[in-house]
């Protein structure tokens, strides 16, 4: 079914979840190039979700797109104030997402970040910020009750779980603290998304390609929790990222900037023309694979993917 698998290394300009270089496979199909690239801690069933969304773009690509552009934030990572002033002036997004609660750093830190991040923006930005289950529900109901004074769009997954998302909620509507919760991990690694929706834990879903399974599943999914859905990356390659282009563009709705401007966080890319922002928007197009520049990580690297991606149920066999 594929004919051609090429292992990718791009380094990373900022350390960003722990790591400093990206990898993953491409393949290629009747469709195009696909990209299927679980981090390195994931393990079943998580990564033959990845595989799923992988075979859908190699083999009958993408649903038909409602609109060519689709509006992004600008991510910045745990960095000090200037950088973060600096990543978002030269961003062109009016909107950022700023990672918070840092293993190793404080809160001190994380104000002082989303303050740059609010500066550099001005009073009509959007600033979110994303905590990646870091805090507790006490600590989360006070960070974000200081953090309100920079006006947030929301705050993604300030807890872990799916309970302590709704217990915070409800805290937060009753101190009349108005910051709305996106929920990520939640919805992508719980096992059971629409319990987010059951429990009233969040008021945005994120919804990334490649961990559920593909454009179509999520397409079904955002209909299914009825909630206005932000569709993200999973840092990938811009091969990857069409994925997420194509999502964003086939949706009915797309009320907010998503977060799939993430190719500008890596030194180099897999193509000549990387699907990063002009002027806040990503284009909708497909993707081709650049023949040289540095990006490919090597036959011992292909090696390794691909004996990790035999342990996938249904991808033996596919020519591979
Ligand atoms: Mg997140």
């Amino acid at each position: 079914m594929f004919t051609t698998a090429v292992a990718y290394a791009l380094p990373l300009r900022d350390r960003f979840r722990g790591i400093t270089v990206r990898e993953g496979l491409l393949v290629r199909g009747a469709a195009g190039w696909a990209e299927w690239s679980p981090f390195a801690e994931y393990t079943h069933p998580e990564i033959d979700a990845w595989w799923a969304a992988t075979v859908e773009a190699a083999t009958i690509g993408f649903p038909a797109p409602v609109r060519d552009r689709v509006p992004v934030n600008v991510t910045v990572p745990a960095v000090g104030p200037q950088r973060a002033h600096d990543i978002v002036a030269a961003s062109g997004c009016r909107t950022a997402k700023v990672k918070v609660a840092e293993p190793g750093q404080s809160f001190a830190d994380d104000l002082a970040r989303v303050e740059a991040v609010r500066d550099a923006l001005g009073t009509d930005g959007r600033v979110r910020v994303d905590v990646n289950g870091h805090w507790d529900v006490d600590v989360a109901f006070r960070c974000l009750r200081e953090l309100a004074r920079f006006g947030l769009e929301y705050a993604e997954q300030p807890c872990a779980s799916i309970d302590e998302l709704a217990e915070l909620r409800r805290r937060l509507a009753r101190s009349g603290v108005e910051v709305p919760i996106a929920a990520d991990e939640s919805i992508r690694r719980s096992g059971d998304p629409e319990r987010v929706v059951a429990r009233q834990a969040a008021d945005v879903a994120v919804l990334k390609v490649q961990p559920l399974g593909g454009v179509r599943a999520c397409i079904a999914l955002a209909e299914r929790l009825g909630l206005p859905v932000v569709v993200s990356s999973a840092l990938e390659s811009s091969v990857g990222l069409a994925a997420g282009v194509a999502l964003a563009a086939a949706l009915p709705e797309l009320p907010f900037a998503c977060g799939l401007n993430t190719a500008t966080m890596f030194t180099r890319d897999v193509t000549t023309a990387p699907l990063v922002a002009r002027a806040g928007e990503i284009e909708v197009r497909a993707v081709e694979v650049a023949e040289t520049g540095g990006w490919q990580a090597g036959p011992a690297a292909r090696d390794a993917w691909l004996e990790r991606l035999a342990t996938v149920p249904g991808a033996r066999g596919e020519g591979l």
